[in-house]
């Protein structure tokens, strides 16, 4: 098995454009929004952009299993408003057609928030709900939880968080989860070092586990440990350091999975992505 690498890419001008677009950093995998990550509404996709993302998926080499996308920045499947929450979970479902339409596997999303006004406990559960309902409109897509930095009320910062609400989803094989390397920093769980990402790991699979780990965002971390403060830094110039993504690289864990970065600074994804490649020889 191998590593698939990449970035979470750029769809102006067409989601065919994704592919193209990571194809031209030396990607192996890649992440991507199928839609305006800031706005509710989407033009319905074209046979024409559909048909143009295959092809160029096709052409260069990306199956359904290295691509990650990920879904709109507004949506909360846990919002403690029903109104709110019915808003999300129709826009959810959009989504997960919209990556069945494309071919897709996966959708990528940030569990949600209990804005202060409902308990944990309480919000996954609406969370969870959603999820039910989510799979129940729609055929194949796994939607895959991603950990998150618990800035806020987000959701989703401890692993006993993502535990939840795989135990709360009626259909196991349509569920996965997402580490995001800089939101498990910032979280609190340590990774710069060998033996800390042993504990972390080892923590994320006794509580969780690696089966349903379907990718993963490699991100250095400009916060501290347990800052809980989400901001993304270039590989190696953050409080992470290079180790954490020299171990991924290594370890067969993290086969087969989209590796994507969603670093600041998209001139450096090409540099970035050689490296962690170098990593895994
Ligand atoms: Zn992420
Ligand atoms: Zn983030």
């Amino acid at each position: 098995m191998t590593k698939y690498v990449g970035a979470h890419v750029s769809i102006a001008g067409g989601v065919e454009n994704a592919p193209i677009n990571a194809a031209q950093i030396g990607a192996t995998g890649f992440a991507m929004f199928t839609k305006n990550q800031r706005q509710w509404k989407a033009k319905p996709l074209t046979d024409e952009s559909i048909e143009g993302f295959r092809q160029n998926c096709e052409e260069h080499g990306f199956s359904a299993e290295t691509i990650l996308p990920h879904d709109s920045y507004l949506i909360n499947l846990g919002n403690p408003d029903p109104q709110k929450r019915a808003k999300s979970l129709e826009s959810f479902i959009h989504e997960l057609k919209r990556c069945e339409a494309l071919g897709l596997k996966f959708l990528n999303f940030h569990p949600g928030s209990h804005m202060r006004e409902i308990s944990e406990e309480e919000c996954l559960k609406l969370i969870a709900g959603s999820i039910n309902s989510a799979l129940e409109a729609t055929e194949a897509v796994v939607p895959v939880i991603e950990n998150t930095a618990g800035q806020g009320s987000n959701l989703g910062y401890r692993f006993e968080h993502l535990a939840a609400l795989i135990d709360q989803v009626n259909d196991k094989s349509r569920i996965g989860v997402c580490l995001d390397t800089c939101h498990t920093f910032t979280a609190g769980y340590d990774l710069r070092t060998a033996e800390a990402c042993d504990d972390t790991f080892a923590a994320f699979d006794s509580t969780v586990g690696f089966t349903f780990l379907k990718g993963m965002h490699l991100n250095d971390s400009k916060p501290e440990l347990g800052a809980r403060v989400d901001r993304h830094e270039s590989l190696g110039q953050g409080k992470l350091g290079l180790t954490v993504f020299e171990y991924i690289m290594g370890d067969s864990r993290f086969d087969g999975i989209p590796l994507c970065l969603e670093t600041p600074e998209p001139e450096k994804w090409p540099d970035e992505i050689a490296l962690l490649k170098g990593f895994a020889q």
